[in-house]
């Protein structure tokens, strides 16, 4: 269904879906089927050769899949898609792709940790080279660029820094070099960003997050811009297995329907939640796409059409301020993961990134008092009073405990 026209809520709620031809269904059919039957031996033998069209196997293709991947594709402004068990299936698929022994990839540093974790740890057995920089700074990444370097692979904005690449530019350095960028857009989501409209070939998407939005699904997707990129990465992707399962595959199906409202909800809650921060006397800083005082605003705005649901900002009182905060929220959920139809609260420094040391957390730009909030659909009013009442609780608490006070904002 690519040949779909309209806005973008129109997009999410047709664009994929077909009827069911068979009885009618309005919602696309769950074929829950590992195998296809076969009309005749030479059906069977047609479609194995590729001039009958139609299914075979579920790991090589699958009707509800396949209604799901167009979906993608057409949000995506893409030419296909390729569903997958997870948001690091997609990402191991497109290197596993694209890199092979003594080739090289340049990377952002603040990517999804597995991301790098994958490459640095597991692809590297394989003698796969890679660097690892702020792509921000795009100079930094025409210097990074070495003869064997065949993918630029970026996420934007980064997790959980909220530092943005520019896409369009990083497309032109791509070009320049004959490199492969892929952009990791999970964070966004195209309702808000497109890359392959700002000339990346290839999308990578968890769609655990935004696209399915309501935190009970993981799943991953592939876009790609053209059919030449779509039948390498297919041709990998089938071999080596990382392919959905069709009930998983129409959970997220349903989910992307109401993606564009869900998104345009929380993004509005965001903005203003990031507003009410910025004036909090318990909170030091706030990093939000769509606030001025974002460093890089006005990328946001060339590049992104609104500003997502995802911020951070640093608390009063260090480790102790943001557990204070993490212990006292009673609306927003105490959990990883982003863009469910939930506010989702996590604190890096006594959670995910624990074990890292200072000086290594600090390297990476998470600070002792830095919270990830992911704002959800819940009224907006709620979530800030939850908010403010866990902040007012900094100071206080410490006091109860007859510890020291932590200094004043001046
Ligand atoms: C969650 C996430 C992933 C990994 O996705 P899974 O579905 O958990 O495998 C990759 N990139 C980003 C930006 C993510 O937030």
């Amino acid at each position: 269904m690519h040949d779909i026209k309209g806005g973008r809520h129109t997009l999410a709620i047709h664009g994929g879906q077909v009827v069911d031809p068979l009885y009618g269904a309005v919602s696309v059919p769950i074929y829950q089927t590992s195998t296809f039957a076969f009309l005749s031996a030479e059906d069977g033998a047609g479609k194995f050769a590729g001039e009958i069209e139609g299914y075979k196997y579920t790991r090589l293709g699958n009707p509800t899949v396949k209604a799901l991947e167009d979906s993608v594709a057409v949000l995506e402004n893409g030419y296909a898609g390729l569903a997958t068990a997870s948001g690091m299936a997609a990402i191991t698929a497109v290197y596993m792709t694209f890199l092979s022994k003594d080739s090289h990839i340049v990377s952002t540093d603040a990517v999804y940790g597995p991301s790098r974790l994958v490459i640095e740890k597991h692809f590297s057995r394989f003698g796969v080279e890679s660097t690892y920089i702020d792509t921000s700074n795009i100079e930094l990444i025409k210097k990074s660029i070495k003869k064997n370097t065949k993918v630029l692979y970026i996420e934007t904005p980064a997790n959980p820094t909220l530092m943005l690449t520019d896409i369009a530019a990083c497309a032109k350095i791509a070009k320049e070099h004959n490199l492969v960028l892929v952009v990791d857009n999970t964070f966004m989501g195209p309702h808000y960003q497109r890359p392959i409209e700002l000339g990346a070939d290839v999308v990578v998407h968890s769609m655990t997050k935004s696209l399915n939005g309501h935190s009970d699904v993981v799943a991953g997707m592939i876009v790609t811009k053209n059919k030449e990129l779509y039948k390498q990465i297919q041709a990998v992707h089938f071999s080596t297995g990382g392919t959905i399962d069709p009930n998983q595959a129409w959970l997220v199906l349903r989910g992307i329907k109401t993606m564009p409202l869900r998104v345009e909800k929380s993004s509005d809650n965001a903005l203003e939640v990031a507003k009410f921060l910025e004036k909090h006397p318990k909170v030091k800083w706030v990093k939000y796409p769509g606030l001025k005082s974002h460093p890089q605003y006005d990328l946001a705005k060339k590049q992104m059409t609104g500003f997502g649901a995802m911020m951070c900002f640093e608390v009063e009182g260090g480790v102790e301020g943001g557990k204070t905060v993490m212990n006292n929220v009673k609306l927003s959920t105490l959990a990883v993961s982003l863009g469910g139809i939930e506010s989702l609260i996590q604190h890096p420094a006594s959670m995910t990134h624990a074990g890292m040391t200072k000086e290594n957390r600090a390297g990476a730009g998470i600070t002792d008092g830095m919270i990830r909030f992911s704002v959800g659909c819940e009224d907006c009013r709620d979530i800030i009073d939850d908010l403010d009442n866990a902040l007012n609780k900094i100071g206080a608490a410490k006091a109860e405990g007859g510890k020291t006070m932590s200094k004043a904002k001046k």
